[in-house]
This record gives C-alpha cells, structure tokens and sequence, in this order.
C-alpha cells in the first residue's frame, strides 16, 4: 500500500492509518467497499464502481456522508500525494464506530470512509499468462459454525427484529427447521418436558452456554434431546428459549403472531436459567 491514505477526512502516512477498535466494519463486517483501476489519470469503469458502491450502501442503510463529486476529489488527492501513475484504488465505507451492539436501529454514526492506493508494476498491464483454478462448492457464507466476525446477516437479521420490537431473530434453514437466533441458540420443550436443541451439525454455532444448560439439564434429570425441529414445532412448543453467555437462558413467549406458552414464562425455562446461574458461582 502506499504511504498516504485517507482516514476519516484526514490525510495519514501508513503509520498513522487506525481505524478504532469500535468500528462496525471491524466488528461485524458492516461495510462496503470498491476497488477500482486506474492508470495516467483515467479510471477503468469509475462510474460503475460508484454506482455498485451506493447500491451496497443503500443496501445496508448507510448514507455516504459526502457528495461523489467530494469522493472523487479525495480519491485523486490520494492518488496524487502518492505519486502514483499506474495501480489501484481501495474505497471503503463502514456504517461507524459504536459499542457493540448487532442492532443498528436508533444508532445515528457517522460513516468511516478510508480511501488508500496500490502502485501497480505496468508489466501488470501489458504481460499475461493462462492462469490455473479449481472448483469449490459455494459455501459463502454457510460455516455459521466458525465464530468470525462476519456477522453481517446476523446483524441484519437482529436490526430487522428490532425494529419489530422483538429481542431476536431465529433463522430457519432452506427445509423449515429451526438453526439458531442471530446471537443465540434456540431451544423448546415438549410436552413430555423434554428439552429439544437443534444437534450440532454445522449449521449452528456450538454455544458455551448451550453446553452449560445441558449439562445442567442432565445433572437434574431433564431429558436433552439434540436434533432438528421445524418451524411448526417451535410455535406449537410448551415453552421456548434462547442461551448465549449474555442473555444466559431467556424464555420467549410469543414468536411472530403467535404467543407460546399463553405468553408466559415457563416453569421449566425458568428453573434452568436458576440451575445455570447457581452452576456458573462455581464455574472457575
Ligand atoms: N449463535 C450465535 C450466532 C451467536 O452469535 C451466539 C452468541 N455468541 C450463540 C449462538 C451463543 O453462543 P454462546 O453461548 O457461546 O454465547
């Protein structure tokens, strides 16, 4: 990269080039970006890549917090202060910098642009060769079972939920069974008080907590059963709730339209909220 970039309208040597640790574009993958050639002053394609660039941003409910017109005129000074003839642009537009948080309803940011540049050898341009590739299933982005930080679908799926007032969002697969929520896995109890979560396979994230309130469960006696439920199940449970390591075990009583347990909260949600807070004294 070169030695001058552009950081939140500040011209910075390389150094100096920081984004805060708070930024959503670092958190969650909640930002856009465009790369885009160019060469003796002429950009390849420039008005597309823009127009791809506000299309993604309107996507995700990010204003571009400058005209084009002032995008274009930081992007040739970046250009120009690096003395570049011949290479690439690199722009980028995060939604912000917030305490963490998956919703971002009600959060007024500031959106983060940084602009930085790549010199190009001209031979890039001129010499080519038959290049070599392999095939892969398209997996993007379907490791739901890696903790990464690519969470923009979560993120979406949370903002959506709380824009509806509700606390989370559950995901369902192609086939209609529960995976998980956004930040949580999802559990129900039938009727015989048997504890259903979905097992692990691959499709979910292997929560800390999840394992936490099974164990319990299996310390008390409450039978825990690891498979897939369908959506119909979910609504038709004797109670639902969610586990994470922040929301600990949080009953759910109504689910779209309809109310699960009369909207109350369950007995048995209940008691294993107690049972895994009381395990978690002596956890260390
Ligand atoms: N699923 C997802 C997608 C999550 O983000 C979380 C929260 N980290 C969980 C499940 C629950 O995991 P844990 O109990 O380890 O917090």
């Amino acid at each position: 990269m070169a030695k001058i970039s552009y950081v939140d309208g500040l011209y910075l040597h390389y150094k100096d080039s920081k984004i805060h640790i708070e930024d959503r574009g670092y958190h969650f993958g909640d930002a856009v970006y465009e790369v885009v050639m160019f060469n003796e002053g002429i950009f390849f394609d420039y008005n597309e890549h823009i127009k791809r660039l506000l299309r993604s941003l309107k996507s995700l409910d990010i204003e571009l917090p400058i005209s084009t017109n002032s995008l274009k005129i930081i992007i040739n000074n970046v250009i120009k202060k690096n003395r570049i003839v011949f290479g690439s642009v690199y722009i980028q537009v995060s939604r912000g910098v917030a305490q963490r948080n998956h919703s971002y309803k009600n959060l007024t940011l500031k959106p983060i642009i940084i602009i930085s540049t790549t010199e190009k050898n001209k031979d890039y341009l001129n010499n080519f060769v038959g290049v070599s590739a392999i095939t892969l299933n398209d997996n993007r982005w379907a490791r739901p079972d890696i903790k990464t930080t690519q969470l923009l679908p979560n993120i979406l799926a949370k903002t959506i939920a709380d824009k509806k007032s509700a606390y989370e969002a559950i995901f369902i697969d192609q086939y209609d069974y529960i995976t998980e929520g956004s930040s949580s896995n999802i559990w129900i109890v039938n009727y015989d008080n048997q504890l259903i979560t979905r097992n692990l396979d691959g499709q979910i994230l292997s929560g800390i907590t999840r394992n936490s309130v099974k164990k319990c469960a299996m310390k008390n006696n409450i039978k825990v059963l690891e498979r897939k439920f369908s959506k119909h199940e979910l609504l038709t449970a004797k109670e639902v709730f969610l586990t994470s390591a922040t929301s600990f075990v949080t009953p759910i009583v109504k689910i779209d339209n309809s109310s699960i347990n009369n909207g109350l909260i369950g007995e048995l949600s209940c008691s294993l909220r107690e049972l895994y807070l009381k395990a978690m004294k002596s956890s260390n």
